[in-house]
């Protein structure tokens, strides 16, 4: 296993000063990230880049999003310790980290077989165990263990899946970027039954959630 040191965490916490000077307020998410080891979220030899505020390259063509957009979106859902949140797009597991480090209960669905078994082995070896991780399609949900009290979307989804509206608990908040090529960082609050709240936060750019059950 690599390892973190002094000059990692010296690295963080300038990081904390970006993500806070792009204005990001709570304390917990920055504390997060000035706790979690970045660099060993990503393949070895690109410690250059881990600390620096940008998405970057992991396995099977995806991203691990860049660490203002991770503070964005933990941002609005607003976790309490004890929260039951449903991530779509495991990754390469640092937003999970950042739940999991936040007290929440995660559950996680990963699109990729590759990044899915990765990611599994990876996250309980730096200590950020999510109660359950599954591969399979985000866009269902995971019906079997709804209702959730938040749910987040880290790819980018061509519209508002509503199975993830119908797993949201009342007073349930759905962080979700909706577009194609840019996408709109949207948040819905679920008031009722029938009622969301539909808030909307400027662009952003995701990876594309991917179509078609998992193969
Ligand atoms: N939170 C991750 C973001 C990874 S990028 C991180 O910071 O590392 C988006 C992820 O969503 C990718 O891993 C991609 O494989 C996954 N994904 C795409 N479509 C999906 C779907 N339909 N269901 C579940 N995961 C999906």
């Amino acid at each position: 296993m690599r390892q973190d040191n002094p000059k990692h965490k010296g690295l963080r916490n300038q990081l904390v000063k970006t993500v806070k000077s792009k204005g990001i307020k709570d304390k917990n998410v920055l504390d997060a990230i000035s706790k979690i080891p970045r660099h060993l979220f990503m393949d070895s030899g690109f410690i250059d880049f881990a600390y620096q505020d940008k998405a970057f390259p992991i396995a099977a063509d995806q991203t691990i999003s860049q660490p203002y957009t991770v503070a964005f979106q933990t941002e609005l859902l607003q976790i309490e310790p004890k929260d039951k949140v449903l991530e779509i797009g495991t990754g390469s597991g640092y937003q999970t980290a950042v739940l999991v480090d936040l007290k929440a209960e995660v559950y996680s669905i990963e699109r990729q077989k590759e990044l899915f078994e990765k990611t599994k082995k990876f996250l309980p070896k730096v200590g950020y165990v999510a109660k359950k991780l599954k591969y399979g399609d985000g866009y269902k949900g995971w019906p079997e263990f709804a209702p959730f009290d938040k749910i987040i979307v880290t790819a980018g989804a061509p519209f508002v899946p509503k199975p993830l509206l119908s797993q949201l608990k009342i007073g349930g908040r759905l962080v979700i970027p909706v577009g194609d090529d840019v996408q709109v960082m949207t948040l819905f609050i679920r008031n009722s039954e029938k009622e969301f709240e539909k808030h909307e936060f400027g662009d952003f750019r995701f990876v594309p959630m991917l179509k078609e059950s998992a193969k």
